[in-house]
């Protein structure tokens, strides 16, 4: 993983010199002024842990498994969010942690976590490190230093129960292993999010990640049938049937808990037969409430596709959905590209059912190029992020979700919100849009913005995302449909679910941590 940046370096792609035209052109963005740092010229404070802390986390784990040189500090600092990437790029890393931490398995992390409490260390449970709401961002005050407890040593594959159709993963396990272990035996997760290269099996469930296949798989919350969790307190077993009657389903407070409740060491997920087809098409629709009544309809009544968005005018006339067309400014309309995966017959007739729904609510066909385009270039748009960044654009994202009826009105509102805030600050900028996590009652939105840097590029930012946030909470939506709460939207939700439910969640946190070093500030204010 780049440093500075996301995924693999060498496959870093510069902007075609039509988009950097117009980009000048249309947002004004002007080359930044000063060049990224390389990573040896970026400075990391002297670790600052209690004297004995590394020996006793070194007897824990193993001598090779504590790290406390620079560089393995510097990888383990916060996320990947753009405020994230401009502020390390810019050589900022003050809140690095003090140590890097791998264990092996679940009693080498109720080892570490003993540990940490005794010597009141703050823990930051480490997946892939993809978080893009400052979810690997704790509080340091109060604490005697900052542990990354990177996962990256628990990878296995543990067990799979081919008549349940379950698989029990470990967390540290990447998602493309985890999808290649589970094929070599005939089945597939199906878990697809933008962030797939990187991102592991404890992410997903404690930031309840949804993927680009979730009309077909369901989002990863869904999936999980049992969690085994290490908290500084002992150890809990969750889900001992796939529902229970037997009282609340503390899987549901575990999940999306972003490592404040506890570490997540074996994820027990359902699994399906892997697919023997997969085909995708792309409809274009006269407008975006068109095609939003289409999909409303298709998860209303069925069947669903595997995959199914729907991109608003922007971002369909701008090419966000064809990364291979990116900045042609061609299309017009409002691209939907469905996509199916499974068996032959049965991916032939869900094809043709949906196919009939869509044209009936007014979609026109444009065949398999717009969609096969859309899942060639699927995980390819963050690498665009840092080709953005890298010519002096800010480039984002952001996502919330609703019932059907508040659709428009919050759509309207967050767009306006953006534009209103980054006009104001002098960048006006671009917003695009699109609906792909759809239910029976609603579905998510998810912006993408993008606009010159400003002179301070991560408070302009900040400004237009706090806009957005409030714009949010006023228009009904939840403060995150699937990049999770972390520290950037801790006030917002707790905003969305009251003081009651936030004291709470702060027993529940005190029970299992009473000295408060999980994640702090995380999740919680
Ligand atoms: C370019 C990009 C695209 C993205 N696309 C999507 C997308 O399509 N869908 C989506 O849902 N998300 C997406 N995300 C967000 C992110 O990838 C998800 O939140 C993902 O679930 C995080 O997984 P991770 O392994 O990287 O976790 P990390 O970022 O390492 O951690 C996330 C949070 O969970 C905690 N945590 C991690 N592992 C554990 C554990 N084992 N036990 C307890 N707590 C733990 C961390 O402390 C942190 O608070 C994207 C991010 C980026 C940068």
């Amino acid at each position: 993983m780049a440093w500075n940046g996301w995924g693999d370096p060498a496959r870093a792609t510069p902007l075609p010199d039509s988009v950097t035209r117009l980009l000048r052109d249309l947002l004004g963005v002007r080359p930044a002024q000063t060049p990224p740092l390389r990573l040896d010229q970026v400075k990391v404070a002297d670790p600052r842990l209690p004297g004995d802390a590394l020996t006793a986390l070194a007897q824990a784990v193993g001598d090779p498994y504590v790290r406390a040189d620079a560089e393995t500090r510097i990888r383990h600092t916060r996320g990947k969010s753009t405020p994230d990437l401009l502020r390390i790029r810019a050589g900022e890393v003050a809140d690095a942690p003090d140590a890097v931490v791998l264990p092996a398995d679940h009693d080498e992390v109720l080892a570490v976590l003993r540990i940490c409490a005794e010597r009141r260390i703050a823990v930051v449970p480490f997946g892939g490190g993809t978080s893009v709401v400052g979810g690997l961002a704790p509080r340091a005050d109060g604490f005697t230093g900052v542990v990354a407890l990177d996962l990256c040593r628990l990878d296995a594959l543990v067990d799979l129960d081919p008549v349940s159709r379950t698989a029990v993963l470990q967390p540290g396990l990447r998602a493309p292993r985890a999808e290649e272990l589970l094929r070599e035996r005939g089945f597939t997760l199906g878990h697809y999010p933008q962030s797939y290269e990187w991102a592991t099996i404890g992410g997903f469930a404690a930031a309840r990640s949804s993927g680009q296949a979730s009309a077909g798989y369901g989002r990863f919350d869904e999936m999980v049938q049992a969690l085994t969790v290490a908290t500084p307190e002992g150890t809990l077993e969750l889900g001992r049937a796939p529902r229970s009657a037997a009282g609340p389903d503390l899987r549901q407070l575990v999940l999306g808990s972003e490592g404040a409740f506890g570490v997540i060491t074996a994820v027990t997920v359902r699994v399906r037969p892997a697919p023997a087809v997969s085909a995708y098409e792309g409809w274009r629709f006269p407008s975006f409430d068109a095609g939003t009544a289409a999909l409303r309809r298709i998860a209303q009544d069925g069947p669903l596709p595997t995959v199914l968005r729907l991109s608003d005018e922007t971002e369909t006339m701008v090419g966000l959905a064809r990364p291979d067309r990116i900045g042609a400014l061609q299309e017009d309309g409002c691209l939907v590209v469905a996509g199916y995966e499974g068996a032959e017959e049965e991916v032939a007739a869900r094809r043709a059912a949906v196919a009939r729904t869509l044209r009936e609510a007014g979609g026109e066909p444009l065949g398999a190029e717009p969609g096969e385009s859309w899942a060639h270039g699927r995980f390819s748009a963050p690498y665009l992020r840092d080709a953005l960044l890298d010519v002096g654009a800010t480039a984002e994202t952001l996502e919330t979700a609703t019932f059907w009826s508040k659709i428009p009105a919050l759509y309207a509102a967050v767009r306006d919100a953006l534009t209103g805030a980054l006009t104001e600050a002098g960048t006006p900028p671009l917003v695009m849009c699109h609906i792909s996590h759809v239910y029976p009652a609603g579905a998510s939105l998810y912006f993408t913005v993008v606009s010159a840097q400003g002179p301070d590029p991560v408070e302009h930012w900040r400004r237009a995302k706090r806009a957005a946030n409030d714009a949010i909470i006023a228009a009904g939506g939840t403060i995150s449909h699937h990049h999770g709460v972390g520290t950037d939207h801790r006030d917002w939700y707790a905003a969305e679910i009251g003081p009651l439910a936030v004291d709470l969640l702060r027993a529940v946190k005190r029970r299992v941590d009473p000295v408060g070093i999980l994640n702090p500030g995380v999740l919680l204010p």
